[in-house]
Protein backbone atom coordinates (compact mmCIF):
# COMPACT_ATOMS: atom_id res chain seq x y z
CA UNK A 1 0.00 0.00 0.00
CA UNK A 2 1.42 3.41 -1.37
CA UNK A 3 0.28 6.81 -0.92
CA UNK A 4 2.81 8.93 -2.88
CA UNK A 5 2.90 13.12 -3.13
CA UNK A 6 5.42 14.27 -6.21
CA UNK A 7 6.27 17.49 -4.71
CA UNK A 8 8.79 20.49 -6.78
CA UNK A 9 8.28 23.60 -8.72
CA UNK A 10 6.71 23.50 -12.25
CA UNK A 11 8.80 21.77 -14.95
CA UNK A 12 10.59 19.50 -12.33
CA UNK A 13 9.63 16.21 -13.77
CA UNK A 14 6.01 15.50 -11.34
CA UNK A 15 4.16 14.34 -14.46
CA UNK A 16 7.14 12.45 -16.31
CA UNK A 17 8.23 10.67 -12.99
CA UNK A 18 4.31 10.50 -11.63
CA UNK A 19 3.68 8.45 -15.11
CA UNK A 20 6.31 6.11 -14.70
CA UNK A 21 6.31 5.27 -10.73
CA UNK A 22 2.32 5.05 -11.35
CA UNK A 23 3.32 1.81 -14.03
CA UNK A 24 5.92 0.27 -11.61
CA UNK A 25 3.43 0.29 -8.90
CA UNK A 26 0.16 -0.10 -10.87
CA UNK A 27 -1.05 2.67 -8.96
CA UNK A 28 -3.05 5.63 -10.47
CA UNK A 29 -1.32 8.86 -11.70
CA UNK A 30 -3.35 11.63 -10.36
CA UNK A 31 -2.94 14.80 -11.91
CA UNK A 32 -5.15 18.08 -10.87
CA UNK A 33 -3.68 19.93 -14.11
CA UNK A 34 -4.95 17.29 -15.69
CA UNK A 35 -8.23 16.74 -14.58
CA UNK A 36 -8.53 20.85 -14.98
CA UNK A 37 -7.47 20.93 -18.33
CA UNK A 38 -9.70 17.94 -19.10
CA UNK A 39 -12.91 20.26 -18.26
CA UNK A 40 -12.42 22.63 -20.24
CA UNK A 41 -15.88 23.37 -22.02
CA UNK A 42 -17.38 22.48 -19.20
CA UNK A 43 -18.16 24.99 -16.14
CA UNK A 44 -15.48 23.96 -13.99
CA UNK A 45 -13.04 23.83 -16.86
CA UNK A 46 -14.12 27.51 -17.73
CA UNK A 47 -13.65 29.08 -14.42
CA UNK A 48 -10.23 27.04 -14.38
CA UNK A 49 -9.06 28.52 -17.31
CA UNK A 50 -9.05 32.16 -16.40
CA UNK A 51 -6.31 31.10 -13.65
CA UNK A 52 -4.28 28.46 -14.91
CA UNK A 53 -4.23 30.79 -18.38
CA UNK A 54 -2.45 33.63 -15.91
CA UNK A 55 -0.39 30.94 -13.88
CA UNK A 56 -2.28 31.25 -11.16
CA UNK A 57 -3.72 29.06 -8.82
CA UNK A 58 -7.35 27.75 -8.77
CA UNK A 59 -9.09 28.20 -5.53
CA UNK A 60 -8.63 25.60 -2.85
CA UNK A 61 -12.12 25.15 -2.46
CA UNK A 62 -12.41 23.68 -6.18
CA UNK A 63 -9.31 21.50 -5.64
CA UNK A 64 -9.96 20.47 -2.41
CA UNK A 65 -13.76 19.14 -3.88
CA UNK A 66 -12.28 17.85 -6.73
CA UNK A 67 -9.04 15.46 -4.64
CA UNK A 68 -12.06 14.10 -2.32
CA UNK A 69 -13.90 13.03 -5.49
CA UNK A 70 -10.73 11.28 -7.10
CA UNK A 71 -9.38 9.44 -4.08
CA UNK A 72 -12.69 7.68 -3.41
CA UNK A 73 -13.12 6.74 -6.41
CA UNK A 74 -12.17 2.50 -6.54
CA UNK A 75 -8.75 2.82 -8.33
CA UNK A 76 -7.79 4.70 -5.42
CA UNK A 77 -8.08 1.81 -2.58
CA UNK A 78 -4.73 0.55 -2.63
CA UNK A 79 -2.23 3.49 -3.61
CA UNK A 80 -2.09 6.71 -5.60
CA UNK A 81 0.55 9.20 -6.74
CA UNK A 82 -0.42 12.52 -6.62
CA UNK A 83 1.39 15.03 -9.54
CA UNK A 84 0.13 18.76 -8.49
CA UNK A 85 -1.53 18.17 -5.43
CA UNK A 86 -1.48 19.47 -2.96
CA UNK A 87 0.37 23.29 -3.43
CA UNK A 88 -1.18 25.19 -0.76
CA UNK A 89 -1.12 24.58 3.11
CA UNK A 90 -5.12 24.39 3.08
CA UNK A 91 -4.97 21.48 0.26
CA UNK A 92 -2.63 19.73 2.28
CA UNK A 93 -4.86 20.12 5.76
CA UNK A 94 -7.58 18.74 3.73
CA UNK A 95 -5.80 16.19 2.03
CA UNK A 96 -4.80 14.55 5.82
CA UNK A 97 -8.50 15.08 7.10
CA UNK A 98 -9.84 12.88 3.76
CA UNK A 99 -7.10 10.53 4.69
CA UNK A 100 -7.92 10.44 8.11
CA UNK A 101 -11.58 9.57 7.51
CA UNK A 102 -9.87 6.85 5.46
CA UNK A 103 -8.42 5.50 8.08
CA UNK A 104 -5.26 5.92 5.69
CA UNK A 105 -2.14 8.19 5.43
CA UNK A 106 0.81 9.17 3.54
CA UNK A 107 3.80 6.89 2.85
CA UNK A 108 5.79 9.58 1.05
CA UNK A 109 6.64 12.85 -0.33
CA UNK A 110 8.85 13.19 -3.09
CA UNK A 111 10.32 16.51 -3.32
CA UNK A 112 11.94 17.11 -6.41
CA UNK A 113 14.62 19.84 -6.41
CA UNK A 114 15.62 22.04 -10.17
CA UNK A 115 16.89 25.91 -10.07
CA UNK A 116 14.89 28.13 -12.09
CA UNK A 117 17.32 28.28 -15.19
CA UNK A 118 16.92 24.52 -15.73
CA UNK A 119 12.89 25.25 -15.21
CA UNK A 120 12.19 27.31 -17.66
CA UNK A 121 14.07 25.47 -19.75
CA UNK A 122 12.46 22.41 -19.98
CA UNK A 123 8.85 24.38 -19.63
CA UNK A 124 9.61 26.47 -22.87
CA UNK A 125 10.37 23.49 -25.00
CA UNK A 126 7.63 21.23 -23.42
CA UNK A 127 4.68 19.54 -25.64
CA UNK A 128 1.85 17.66 -24.06
CA UNK A 129 -1.10 15.41 -25.55
CA UNK A 130 -4.32 15.34 -24.29
CA UNK A 131 -4.11 11.61 -23.39
CA UNK A 132 -1.34 13.15 -20.35
CA UNK A 133 1.38 12.14 -21.81
CA UNK A 134 4.72 14.92 -21.67
CA UNK A 135 7.56 15.55 -24.10
CA UNK A 136 10.65 17.81 -24.39
CA UNK A 137 11.68 19.05 -28.26
CA UNK A 138 15.16 18.18 -26.98
CA UNK A 139 14.83 16.23 -24.24
CA UNK A 140 12.33 13.71 -24.35
CA UNK A 141 11.19 13.57 -28.11
CA UNK A 142 8.20 11.62 -29.36
CA UNK A 143 9.88 9.17 -32.12
CA UNK A 144 7.34 11.26 -35.00
CA UNK A 145 7.75 15.04 -34.75
CA UNK A 146 4.54 16.34 -32.99
CA UNK A 147 2.83 13.37 -32.83
CA UNK A 148 2.15 11.18 -29.42
CA UNK A 149 3.76 7.68 -29.07
CA UNK A 150 0.89 6.74 -26.90
CA UNK A 151 -2.30 7.65 -28.64
CA UNK A 152 -1.20 9.24 -32.29
CA UNK A 153 -2.79 12.93 -31.47
CA UNK A 154 -1.11 15.87 -32.05
CA UNK A 155 0.86 17.25 -29.71
CA UNK A 156 0.31 20.70 -28.29
CA UNK A 157 2.56 23.69 -26.59
CA UNK A 158 0.27 24.50 -23.33
CA UNK A 159 -0.30 28.58 -23.02
CA UNK A 160 0.82 28.58 -19.39
CA UNK A 161 4.17 27.03 -20.58
CA UNK A 162 5.19 30.51 -22.04
CA UNK A 163 7.84 32.53 -20.62
CA UNK A 164 5.66 35.58 -19.46
CA UNK A 165 3.19 33.26 -17.71
CA UNK A 166 6.22 30.64 -16.46
CA UNK A 167 7.58 33.31 -14.32
CA UNK A 168 4.26 33.77 -12.76
CA UNK A 169 4.12 30.28 -11.75
CA UNK A 170 7.56 30.28 -10.36
CA UNK A 171 7.04 32.84 -8.33
CA UNK A 172 3.29 31.84 -7.20
CA UNK A 173 4.98 28.19 -6.25
CA UNK A 174 7.30 29.98 -4.16
CA UNK A 175 5.02 32.00 -1.94
CA UNK A 176 2.12 29.36 -1.94
CA UNK A 177 3.75 25.42 -2.95
CA UNK A 178 7.19 25.80 -1.11
CA UNK A 179 5.82 25.93 2.46
CA UNK A 180 4.67 22.63 2.07
CA UNK A 181 8.55 21.40 1.73
CA UNK A 182 9.12 22.10 5.59
CA UNK A 183 5.03 20.76 6.47
CA UNK A 184 5.79 17.60 5.16
CA UNK A 185 9.55 17.80 6.51
CA UNK A 186 8.17 18.33 9.85
CA UNK A 187 5.57 15.52 9.38
CA UNK A 188 8.96 12.76 8.68
CA UNK A 189 7.49 11.91 5.08
CA UNK A 190 9.62 13.56 3.14
CA UNK A 191 12.75 13.00 0.94
CA UNK A 192 14.41 15.23 -1.64
CA UNK A 193 15.72 14.29 -4.89
CA UNK A 194 18.24 16.02 -7.21
CA UNK A 195 15.89 16.57 -10.38
CA UNK A 196 18.79 17.88 -12.58
CA UNK A 197 20.23 14.40 -13.62
CA UNK A 198 18.28 12.60 -16.78
CA UNK A 199 15.19 11.10 -16.60
CA UNK A 200 16.57 7.61 -16.32
CA UNK A 201 18.84 8.42 -13.29
CA UNK A 202 15.52 10.61 -11.43
CA UNK A 203 13.65 7.36 -11.85
CA UNK A 204 16.26 5.15 -10.24
CA UNK A 205 16.70 7.78 -7.63
CA UNK A 206 12.73 7.85 -6.96
CA UNK A 207 12.66 4.21 -6.56
CA UNK A 208 15.16 3.58 -4.22
CA UNK A 209 12.84 6.00 -1.84
CA UNK A 210 10.15 4.27 -2.65
CA UNK A 211 11.85 0.81 -1.28
CA UNK A 212 13.49 2.10 1.82
P1 LIG B 1 6.03 18.95 -14.05
O1 LIG B 1 4.92 17.93 -14.11
O2 LIG B 1 6.74 18.96 -12.73
O3 LIG B 1 5.57 20.31 -14.45
P2 LIG B 1 7.09 17.56 -16.42
O4 LIG B 1 7.19 16.14 -16.05
O5 LIG B 1 5.98 17.97 -17.30
O6 LIG B 1 7.13 18.50 -15.10
O7 LIG B 1 8.48 17.98 -17.09
C1 LIG B 1 8.68 19.30 -17.60
C2 LIG B 1 9.44 19.22 -18.94
O8 LIG B 1 10.77 18.79 -18.70
C3 LIG B 1 8.84 18.24 -19.93
O9 LIG B 1 9.05 18.77 -21.23
C4 LIG B 1 9.66 16.97 -19.72
O10 LIG B 1 9.73 16.17 -20.89
C5 LIG B 1 11.02 17.53 -19.34
N1 LIG B 1 11.76 16.73 -18.35
C6 LIG B 1 11.25 16.00 -17.31
N2 LIG B 1 12.23 15.44 -16.59
C7 LIG B 1 13.41 15.84 -17.17
C8 LIG B 1 14.79 15.59 -16.89
N3 LIG B 1 15.18 14.85 -15.86
N4 LIG B 1 15.70 16.16 -17.70
C9 LIG B 1 15.32 16.94 -18.75
N5 LIG B 1 14.04 17.21 -19.06
C10 LIG B 1 13.09 16.65 -18.28
P1 LIG C 1 2.83 22.30 -13.81
O1 LIG C 1 3.22 21.01 -13.21
O2 LIG C 1 3.53 22.64 -15.05
O3 LIG C 1 2.85 23.45 -12.83
P2 LIG C 1 0.00 21.48 -13.78
O4 LIG C 1 -0.51 20.83 -15.00
O5 LIG C 1 0.24 20.67 -12.57
O6 LIG C 1 1.31 22.28 -14.23
O7 LIG C 1 -0.97 22.67 -13.36
C1 LIG C 1 -1.39 23.63 -14.30
C2 LIG C 1 -2.24 24.68 -13.63
O8 LIG C 1 -3.43 24.06 -13.10
C3 LIG C 1 -1.62 25.39 -12.43
O9 LIG C 1 -0.79 26.48 -12.82
C4 LIG C 1 -2.88 25.87 -11.68
O10 LIG C 1 -3.47 26.98 -12.31
C5 LIG C 1 -3.82 24.68 -11.88
N1 LIG C 1 -3.68 23.69 -10.79
C6 LIG C 1 -3.28 22.40 -10.90
N2 LIG C 1 -3.24 21.81 -9.68
C7 LIG C 1 -3.63 22.75 -8.79
C8 LIG C 1 -3.76 22.79 -7.38
N3 LIG C 1 -3.50 21.70 -6.63
N4 LIG C 1 -4.19 23.94 -6.80
C9 LIG C 1 -4.47 25.04 -7.54
N5 LIG C 1 -4.34 25.08 -8.86
C10 LIG C 1 -3.92 23.95 -9.49
ZN1 LIG D 1 -1.20 10.89 -26.30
Amino acid sequence: MMNIILLGPPGSGKGTQAALLSGKLNAPHISTGDILRRAAGTELGNRAAEYMNRGELVPDSVLIEMIRDRLLQADCAKAFILDGYPRTIPQADALADILRKLDRGLDLVLNIDVPDAELITRLSARRVCKCGATYHLTFNPPENEGVCDLCGKRLYHRDDDREESIRNRLSVYKKQTQPLIDYYGDRGVLVTVDGCGSIEQIAVEICAAVEA
